[in-house]
């Protein structure tokens, strides 16, 4: 074992959080210690490559897009907003592109861009990385804390956990941040994929892949009562439901909830009043072409005809009051029933993580062990799709760094 070498600061994990927090610290000494061969595995493949940053929104607006748990990031969104993270990166040369949707890219949809100037910023900033270094402890250690790799041991004044969540574990985030953070006293909310996929029981639509329903109204039911509603674009994969509007509702599916979706444009009361009038008014129309003219997309309409043994061309007014009822539900709400969430091979954020009720939300300090720190996924904190969560890792970074140079002026660095 090589002999301690002293940092001011370290941060563990070279993700959005922990690069924009080097990136940003003023005195330069901190050091990043990666456990991949790279620094930002997950950052490269966010927004299918083209990392999708930020979001447009107001500022105000944004806090909503974080489930329960938005209020948290109050400070860090305030101090540090979507608005500075497009300047921080068009002042390194990198302009932005905001699509239809608000999302906001580098203007070259390349991801490495981002991560370019994020590691050339700690570069400039004095902040080194150390890739290859998987951290395998940290403990206290005097005044700050000691921190083991496979080869080295580093001590530091202050600690920076951003390792992440669990989710996509090829990307190197595979929870290692929940067993220091529970090691240094803290709770940690249990973590659960987010922004997932749902694999539905007895799925009947897999030969759909690739429809998607725009906007639809998602209800969920637990235990038969509605507990949430949501909108959002609604596409099927082989054995269940994706698309944003169900990606960014994971956060509250559970195994076993009923998901009753819209799969038409019009709710059951206007479905059943316009099917009762064109049925006495021009009863020869298909039923068909009936379906069609309410919203549905005609393989859906195809679909739900095959699932009711009802013939294509059958004429309005020769559908029994029993196939009405029948397609009223499932064309306004189509049950389907949760076996669960996709794992976290393939959920885009983790929900759950170090608990927000020990941490300081003005300066991601825990409120338990002075000198440590948190940024990014790894706490209690997810966004929806959008560009939410690679924000929220840059504004608790960036409050963590700040708060870590105000301590440094104020007491030193302990070296
Ligand atoms: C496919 C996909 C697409 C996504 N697209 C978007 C998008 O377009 N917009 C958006 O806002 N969000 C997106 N996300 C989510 C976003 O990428 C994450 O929320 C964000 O990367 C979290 O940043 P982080 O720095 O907290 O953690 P991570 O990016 O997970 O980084 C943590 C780092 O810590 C390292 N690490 C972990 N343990 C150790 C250890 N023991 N020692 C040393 N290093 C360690 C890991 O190797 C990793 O590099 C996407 C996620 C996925 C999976």
């Amino acid at each position: 074992m090589n002999p301690e070498q002293h940092h001011h600061t370290i941060i563990i994990g070279a993700g959005p959080a922990g690069l924009f927090a080097g990136a940003v610290m003023k005195v330069p000494g901190a050091l990043i210690l990666e456990k991949k061969e790279q620094p930002g595995r997950k950052l490269m493949i966010s927004g299918t490559g083209q990392c999708n940053y930020t979001h447009a929104g107001p500022a105000g607006d944004f806090l909503k897009h974080y489930g329960e748990n938005g209020t948290f990031l109050k400070k860090a969104i305030g101090t540090f907003s979507n608005r500075d993270a497009v300047r921080f990166f068009s002042d390194r040369g990198i302009p932005a592109v905001t699509d239809k949707n608000g999302k906001i890219f580098p203007a070259s949809l390349k991801a490495g861009d981002i991560l370019k100037a994020l590691t050339g910023a700690c570069r400039n900033a004095g902040t080194g990385i150390i890739t290859s270094a998987a951290v395998t402890a940290a403990d206290k250690y005097h005044e700050g804390f000691r921190i083991t790799t496979g080869g080295r041991v580093y001590t530091c004044r202050y600690l920076l956990i951003a390792t992440g969540g669990l989710s996509y574990p090829a990307t190197g985030s595979t929870g290692d941040g929940y067993v220091y953070a529970r090691n240094f006293g803290h709770t940690i909310a249990e973590p659960r994929p987010a922004l997932c996929p749902v694999v539905i029981s007895g799925f009947t639509f897999g030969g759909l892949q690739g429809v998607s329903i725009k906007n639809a109204k998602i209800s969920l039911i637990r235990n038969g009562k509605k507990i949430r509603e949501h909108c959002g674009d609604t596409g099927f994969t082989r054995n269940g439901l994706t698309g944003p509007g169900i990606i960014d509702f994971s956060r509250f599916i559970e195994a076993d909830d009923m998901l009753e979706i819209q799969l038409g444009s019009q709710d059951a009361a206007s479905f059943e009043q316009e099917f009762l009038k064109t049925s006495a008014e021009c009863g020869k129309t298909s039923i068909l072409s009936f379906l069609r003219s309410s919203g549905l997309t005609r393989s859906l309409a195809a679909h739900l005809l095959e699932e009711e043994k009802i013939n294509f061309e059958k004429p309005l007014a020769e559908i029994s009051k029993a196939q009405r009822k029948a397609l009223v539900q499932k064309c306004c709400a189509y049950p389907f029933r949760v076996l669960h969430k996709e794992g976290f091979k393939t959920a885009m954020a983790t929900a759950g993580g170090v608990s927000l009720k020990e941490v300081n939300s003005s300066t991601m300090e825990s409120l338990l062990v002075p000198g440590l720190f948190f940024a990014g996924e790894v706490l209690d904190i997810d966004g929806d799709t959008g560009g939410y969560n690679i924000q929220a890792a840059f504004s608790s970074a960036w409050l963590a760094a700040e708060a870590i140079q105000s301590l440094i002026q104020n007491k030193g660095h302990g070296g």
